[in-house]
């Protein structure tokens, strides 16, 4: 059985698509409307590929084979505050939110850290690089430690597709071999689940920090209801907002406990908000905040943690000699992380090398992004955007930006589906995410579990340069592999 021949004849797209949407509304792979974020009452289908879009499988297996060294790197990161520190020095002058999350942090090393026990659900996001000769590689788009979203949908995604290829003739050695299989959900449910069990109070709760409304509240939905599906004991799971946070959260200060309304314990905080500035109204959730990282609560991930997870520090631990720095007599690890970065440069104003990379942007800013340290989708800038920002910004605020280099990812066919769109056959390309949680503990930087499992592969048309579903460019999809 082979990959079907685009384009399919107009009845069986018909069939496949009536039948895909309604494999979706049943299984929950929906999401709520645009108009209506903050009610379930309507859904619709998320955003999906009719079909898995193709992807090397050379490529895929390399992906998820750095994972559990990536995973590594970002928790040894996360601990080395003067690193941190250093490295967002001049992004902190000018970026009002990485400031406030650098002080948090500041206050916790100076307080000595309450909970140094983590976990970490990690996701990174890879593109397959076409290069002019017509070779393939994998580049690292970025890596994602907060909200690392679509475990969920993901997970779900993939059962359709082998739903929609066993139909179209696939047996099961044959679906085997070019879907694999996807747990992503499974991956993000049981990191946050032995975070709980790590806390060891079996009446203590897990927060989920959340937005006031989100679109995509059933892809936290599906992490909640696995987390309180596991045999053994029922983790109960409670929904907060920042607000929330900073009203309803207590911090004991002798023994560091955090609990609910005066009554429960708080044993993990796994963050789906708090990693965007107008997440934080005022200085009440920065307060909440604050709080959080104070306490003895697991939290996922701290606040060390996100800062390592900025698009500067990104850009840092591609210069010569930083991972060896973080991965000392481990030459196989440092090669095999390297093998996936892109060209990334600083633009910080005490650096000589500024100028002329600035220049080489201003003259060919095709070739670049320009990132400022924002996550969620939608801060980039591309093409003459790239060239009109960088004239605009001052030498001081060009520094809390990052410049990278363009990746121009191997392009498909596939059909996108939208609730209530007319389909059609389109150029497209995909990004790849793999998840992996870790859990272990800062003090010690003792590793206890290092889990990779699942993946999500995000596909959007061709020519269009943001990527992310909750933004609107991206759909849900998988990888067949080639
Ligand atoms: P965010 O944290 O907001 O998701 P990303 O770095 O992932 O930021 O960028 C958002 C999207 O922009 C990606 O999903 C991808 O589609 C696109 N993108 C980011 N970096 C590059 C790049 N170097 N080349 C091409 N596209 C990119
Ligand atoms: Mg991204
Ligand atoms: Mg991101």
């Amino acid at each position: 059985m082979a990959y079907p021949t685009l384009p399919l004849d107009a009845a069986l797209l018909d069939r496949l698509v009536c039948d895909s949407k309604d494999w979706a509304q049943s299984h929950g792979l929906v999401m709520r409307t645009r108009e209506h974020k903050d009610k379930s009452d309507i859904c619709q289908t998320a955003p999906f590929a009719l079909l898995p879009s193709s992807f090397p499988r050379n490529l895929y297996e390399q992906a998820v084979g750095v994972e559990e060294d990536m995973n590594l790197l970002y928790f040894l990161v996360s601990w080395d505050y003067e690193f941190i520190k250093e490295s967002l020095a001049e992004v902190v002058e000018t970026d009002e939110f990485t400031r406030r999350l650098m002080d948090i942090y500041t206050e916790v090393h100076k307080e000595g850290l309450a909970q140094t026990k983590v976990v970490q659900i990690q996701r990174s996001d890879y593109m397959c690089h076409s290069s002019p000769d017509g070779s393939h590689s994998i580049k690292q788009v970025e890596v994602n430690n907060i909200a690392s979203s679509f475990g969920g949908l993901g997970e779900l995604c993939t059962k359709m597709h082998m739903a929609t290829l066993h139909y179209l003739g696939f047996d099961t050695e044959k679906l085997a071999q070019s879907i694999p299989e996807n747990r992503c959900l499974t991956t993000v449910a049981t990191g946050i689940y032995q975070a709980w069990l790590a806390y060891g109070e079996s009446n203590a709760l897990v927060v989920f920090l959340v937005e006031d409304v989100n679109q995509n509240q059933l892809d936290q939905r599906h992490v909640e209801y696995r987390i309180s599906e596991f045999p053994d004991r029922r983790a109960r799971v409670e929904r907060l907002t920042l607000t929330d946070c900073a009203h309803r959260l207590e911090l004991c200060e002798k023994t560091k406990v955090l609990r609910l309304d005066g009554k429960d314990e708080v044993a993990v905080i796994y963050f789906r908000a708090g990693y965007v500035p107008d997440q934080y109204k005022s200085d009440l959730e920065w307060a909440g905040r604050l709080k959080i990282e104070r306490s003895k609560a697991i939290k996922t991930p701290w606040i060390g943690l996100q800062l390592a997870n900025t698009k500067k520090i990104q850009q840092v631990l591609a210069k010569p000699g930083v991972l060896e720095k973080f991965l000392p007599n481990n030459p196989e690890k440092v090669a095999a992380i390297r093998a996936t970065f892109a060209g990334m440069w600083g633009l910080e104003s005490s650096d000589a090398n500024t100028k002329t990379i600035v220049d080489e942007a201003l003259a060919h800013p095709e070739k670049f992004v320009l990132k400022p340290q924002l996550e969620g989708g939608g801060g980039n800038f591309y093409g003459a955007e790239v060239a009109n920002k960088l004239t605009k910004l001052s030498a001081a605020e060009r520094s809390a930006f990052i410049l990278m280099e363009r990746i121009h990812p191997m392009i498909n066919t596939n059909y996108l589906i939208r609730s209530m769109q007319p389909v059609s056959l389109m150029g497209c390309v995909s990004e790849l995410g793999v998840f992996g949680y870790l859990l272990g503990d800062g003090a010690s930087k003792a590793i206890d579990q290092n889990h990779v499992g699942g993946h999500i592969l995000r596909t959007k048309a061709e020519g269009i340069d943001e990527g992310g579903i909750a933004v609107g460019a991206a759909v849900m999809d998988s990888p067949y592999l080639v």
